[in-house]
């Protein structure tokens, strides 16, 4: 899952993203609220963290500009304890939940996963695909029961192949959710957990079949009987 924090404080935009890759998230940065902007329009993310006083424009900006445009990511709020006005307007503006600076990462890391918890998302808790079960909360996988031991990359390319069962997910596009962009060296490098992920499958007996498109992508489907 791919989220998108826009803060300019350089302590906590380096904690912040630590904390949520080793509990399994692809994190992208960017410090000012053109950039956000920019990434919202060209890239798609599961949630938004969202600093409110950034070095160029009020980070208020950018979630008026993402809802006006119609995009309902789930957006939260990281704002100062002096700043209630802020998270009034930030609630009405159409933020989802905030959180005080300062805070434990813990707790934020909590909100998070709320958030993406929330019913009428658009993130179902469990995947399912073949004998083949995630679960987008607790990160795990299971096949036929059991609980499957996959990294965090192969997990991350099976989520993105499940949310997408029988259609193709070009390597671009994993490619960029996996390592925040797209280039030559992190196209190899999906190949490779693609690779990787089609021999674990094949151990743990899963019923479905990552079926390569060349030049284009990955399909994944339940395999034939
Ligand atoms: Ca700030």
């Amino acid at each position: 899952m791919r989220l998108l924090l826009v803060e300019d404080d350089p302590h906590l935009s380096e904690l912040i993203p630590k904390a949520l890759r080793s509990t399994g998230f692809t994190v992208d940065t960017c410090e000012l609220a053109d950039e956000a902007c920019c990434a919202l329009r060209n890239g798609e993310f599961e949630t938004v963290i969202l600093d409110l006083g950034l070095p160029d424009y009020d980070g208020m900006t950018v979630l008026r500009e993402m809802r006006q445009g119609g995009n309902a990511t789930p957006v939260l709020i990281l704002t100062s304890r002096d700043g209630l006005a802020d998270r009034v307007d930030g609630l009405n503006a159409g933020a989802d939940d905030y959180v005080l600076k300062p805070f434990e990462i813990e707790e934020l890391v909590a909100r998070i996963k709320a958030l993406l918890r929330r019913p009428g998302g658009a993130l179902g808790m469990t995947l399912t695909a073949g004998n083949v079960v995630l679960d987008t909360i607790s990160r795990e996988i299971r096949i036929d029961g059991k609980i499957a031991d996959l990294s965090r990359r192969e997990m991350s390319v099976l989520e993105h192949l499940i949310r997408r069962l029988d259609g193709v997910v070009a390597k671009e596009r994993l490619a960029e959710s996996l390592y925040g962009y797209a280039e030559n060296g992190s196209i190899n490098s999906v190949e490779v957990s693609v690779h990787r992920l089609r021999k674990r499958l094949a151990e743990l007996a899963a019923t479905v079949e990552i079926n390569t498109l060349r030049g284009v992508g990955y399909l994944l489907s339940e395999a034939a009987e």
